[in-house]
């Protein structure tokens, strides 16, 4: 049995806030305001490989009204949802992502990124994919105002 999951996530950016990316902090004069840490990679991720278990989202496991999860490391939120998507026996064929933002670029960063989250999925870098784009001067995204991550799974398990 195959499943596809499709995350989307979006955050406003702001000066003296941490620029992350997949867990990785990039130099940037602005990063993801949240209340977690904001990683908006790392939430995109989450949804998409709850969406294909339909295990549910990030909001309900991780409630924004939850004092727990204020300035949580969202690589740790990552795991436990991996591990909950796991315990259905659940196996990682590929997750590629879309990352868009005008500043700073991802490219130099990407393999980087990859490796992260490739690390925390216990799968090869090799099956976690992910490219920058810009909003070409666009909306909030090409204002410089925000980040939005996109990303998509596919997940595999023997039937039972
Ligand atoms: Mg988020």
């Amino acid at each position: 049995m195959i499943r596809a999951g499709l995350g989307r996530d979006l955050h406003r950016l702001a000066e003296g806030r941490p620029f992350l990316l997949g867990g990785l902090r990039i130099e940037s004069d602005r990063g993801e305001l949240g209340h977690s840490d904001g990683d908006v990679l790392a939430h995109a991720v989450t949804d998409a490989l709850l969406g294909a278990a339909a295990l549910g989202d990030i909001g309900e496991l991780f409630p924004p009204s939850d004092p727990r999860w204020k300035d949580a490391d969202s690589l740790v939120l990552l795991g436990q949802a991996w591990d909950l998507v796991r315990r259905e026996g659940w196996k990682l064929v590929n997750l590629d992502c879309v990352v868009s933002c005008e500043a700073p670029r991802l490219l130099p960063h990407r393999e980087a990124v990859r490796a992260r989250l490739a690390g925390v999925l216990g799968v090869e870098p090799g099956q976690v994919f992910v490219k920058g784009k810009t909003g070409e001067g666009l909306g909030p995204v090409g204002k410089g105002r925000a980040v939005e991550a996109l990303a998509l799974c596919l997940l595999e398990r023997g039937e039972p």
